[in-house]
């Protein structure tokens, strides 16, 4: 396992959502601290101690607590042994965290690099011992105690840990790792030529963005004859990946990838039929308010047609930006966490004090954004790069949010309990970007408004994205025998459905149907995308509760977070008191009350 597990967000070449992250991944296995230091003792970042683990006696050590968890004649003797094991693994990923952030800090640290390296080798080691004990978890002899203690959910992780795992897809794997890597490469080496001057694939999005509707369309044109130029490679690496999926897939006793691809995301309590019910939703209600709020932005914008050059470019005026600096927007953000509650005051001032944010782009830090959290301190951590746009403001609040649900869960002592799945861990962010809503004024002034629409507008536009991928994906697994012009022909049908309005003028590489090679979790995270537009519509819930009763929706909210990923995604929102994305009508209510907002700013003048 390696470098592909920590997703890298699409910052700066994401045309729907600037800001799509998720908790580092490898942080699902285990979070557990033996000893948590007090937390009125404050430890910065940099004091944090960093010691390369020690393989061989970790592996010894961990095998003896499995034998001796396997063996345990009573149920004390097996949660001891349980929590043996907790510690172990909470020991060596506060190691891999504290490494991983240094490095990501600073890529041209040698040290660090080294110890990422270290990491990279010896994860597979780890992950192995991990499955082990799911594995024996499972068949505990004391189980009814531990599922006593622990609920439900633990045994559903191990369950389908079991299922997509197996000695007999281990070369597969590491292929399918290779395969997505190799399309990481070759994106992140694209040199793209304009006016004499040299563009990487996210560098380029500046100009995309251009008040000069030329310089726009040069670079827009530019950077999709990178993909036309690559188009045989990528289709390439893409039509491996499904092959290699597929064929996972089939040993592993599944009939194709799709189902497989859940599991992978430990989704328990729904399948690929709801989804698709949900994306039916989408269409049916967020698709038209959409295509409404593109005809708005081609009027602001007093142009004939939105051509696909134009889409990024949402007002005459420009985007808002936040009025200061890295230092100043953290100020804003003190100010505006010590207001919005006494838990998130407290959050916040322990992330300030103890150093655990490194929010702006400096050069050597690697260009993701994440937030993480460091068992053996009790500490979260934020990774950002800031650029001085409004998605600086959306990333903080983003990353805060899972930031501060990591926070508020951190007494749970499970390192499986400690972030839920994906489309629940989504929640926590997206709606603490809704929370901060009233405190936008402290870092647009003047400008506030338009980024509310503009946050707004581009989340309805997301969804219908969103939706797109994911059914673009259940296609594409559902007939891994297609060829890649069948797979973009599948885009484009899509496309037609569910984003009537894209208008690629003369771009025969965007009008065939390529417009999906641009879009990263297709290749390192398959089926992860309709999270995203899962959590959002459960984000939207929060943002119409909140402004309908603060504290009713804020102790709603803390409820979900101090939940962490104890329970499964339909548990949570249910504890959280959201709808689930799934019911019939939630979809319609929120895209009337969405447009009912909207339609009362007068975005004439953006
Ligand atoms: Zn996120």
């Amino acid at each position: 396992m390696n470098e592909i597990l920590i997703l890298p967000n699409d910052f700066g070449i994401n045309t729907f959502c600037e800001n799509q992250c998720k908790p580092q991944e490898r942080n699902n296995f285990i979070h557990m601290l033996a000893t948590p230091p007090a937390t009125s003792t404050l430890i910065r970042f940099q004091d944090f101690e960093y010691q390369r683990p020690d393989i061989a006696a970790l592996s010894a050590e961990f095998n003896q607590l499995l034998e001796d968890f396997e063996q345990a004649e009573s149920a004390e003797e097996q949660m001891h042994s349980f929590d043996g094991i907790n510690i172990l693994r909470g020991e060596f990923l506060s190691m891999y965290n504290i490494s991983h952030i240094r490095h990501t800090i600073n890529t041209r640290d040698a040290f660090y690099e080294e110890e990422n390296n270290f990491f990279n080798q010896q994860f597979p080691s780890f992950e192995s011992l991990n499955s082990q004990f799911h594995e024996k978890i499972l068949t505990a002899r004391f189980r009814k105690e531990l599922e006593a203690k622990w609920g439900p959910q633990l045994f559903r992780i191990a369950e389908l840990n079991k299922k997509t795992i197996s000695s007999a897809i281990l070369e597969d794997l590491q292929e399918e790792n290779r395969l997505s890597s190799e399309y990481m490469k070759l994106k992140a080496r694209a040199q793209i030529q304009l006016n004499g001057e040299t563009y990487n694939l996210s560098s380029i999005h500046l100009l995309e963005t251009n008040a000069d509707r030329e310089t726009r369309r040069l670079a827009s044109v530019a950077k999709w004859n990178f993909f036309a130029e690559n188009q045989e490679a990528i289709e390439g690496i893409y039509d491996q990946l499904v092959k290699n999926r597929h064929q996972i897939a089939v040993k592993l006793g599944y009939k194709n990838f799709v189902q497989l691809g859940y599991d992978r995301l430990k989704r328990s309590d729904y399948n690929a039929e709801k989804v698709a019910v949900f994306r039916d939703a989408i269409a049916k209600y967020m698709v038209p308010l959409a295509q409404e709020l593109y005809e708005r932005q081609r009027k602001r914008l007093q142009l004939d047609q939105l051509k696909y050059y134009d889409i990024d470019f949402r007002f005459r005026s420009g985007n808002p930006t936040p009025k200061g600096n890295t230092e100043w927007i953290v100020d804003q953000a003190s100010k505006m966490y010590s207001e919005l509650s006494p838990e998130t005051d407290a959050f916040f001032e322990f992330m300030r004090t103890s150093e655990l944010m490194d929010l702006e782009n400096k050069d050597g830090k690697a260009p993701v954004g994440y937030a993480t959290f460091i068992e053996k301190y009790n500490a979260p951590y934020i990774f950002s790069n800031f650029n001085g746009t409004s998605g600086d403001i959306d990333v903080l609040t983003h990353e805060c949010g899972h930031a501060f649900q990591v926070y508020s869960s951190r007494h749970i002592k499970l390192d499986e309990y400690k972030w839920p799945t994906y489309e629940a861990c989504e929640i926590h962010s997206m709606s603490m970007e809704f929370f901060a809503w009233p405190w936008m004024p402290l870092f647009f002034e003047k400008d506030s408004d338009k980024y509310k629409f503009n946050h707004l507008a581009s989340n309805v536009a997301f969804l219908a994205y969103g939706v797109s991928i994911d059914e673009f994906q259940h296609t594409v697994y559902e007939n891994p025998d297609a060829t890649p012009a069948e797979r973009n022909g599948f885009w484009k049908a899509i496309e037609q459905k569910y984003m009537p309005h894209c208008n690629y003028e003369d771009n025969a590489f965007l009008q065939q149907g390529g417009f999906w090679q641009r879009q990263s979790h297709l290749f390192n995270s398959p089926f992860y995308y309709i999270d995203y537009a899962l959590a959002m519509i459960c984000a939207m819930q929060y943002w119409k509760k909140d402004r309908k009763n603060h504290q009713d929706a804020w102790d709603a909210y803390l409820g979900l977070c101090k939940a962490g990923g104890s329970q499964s995604f339909l548990e949570l929102t249910e504890l959280g008191g959201v709808i689930s994305p799934f019911e019939p009508g939630v979809v319609e209510s929120l895209a009337k009350e969405v447009k009912a907002w909207l339609d009362q700013i007068d975005d004439s003048e953006f």
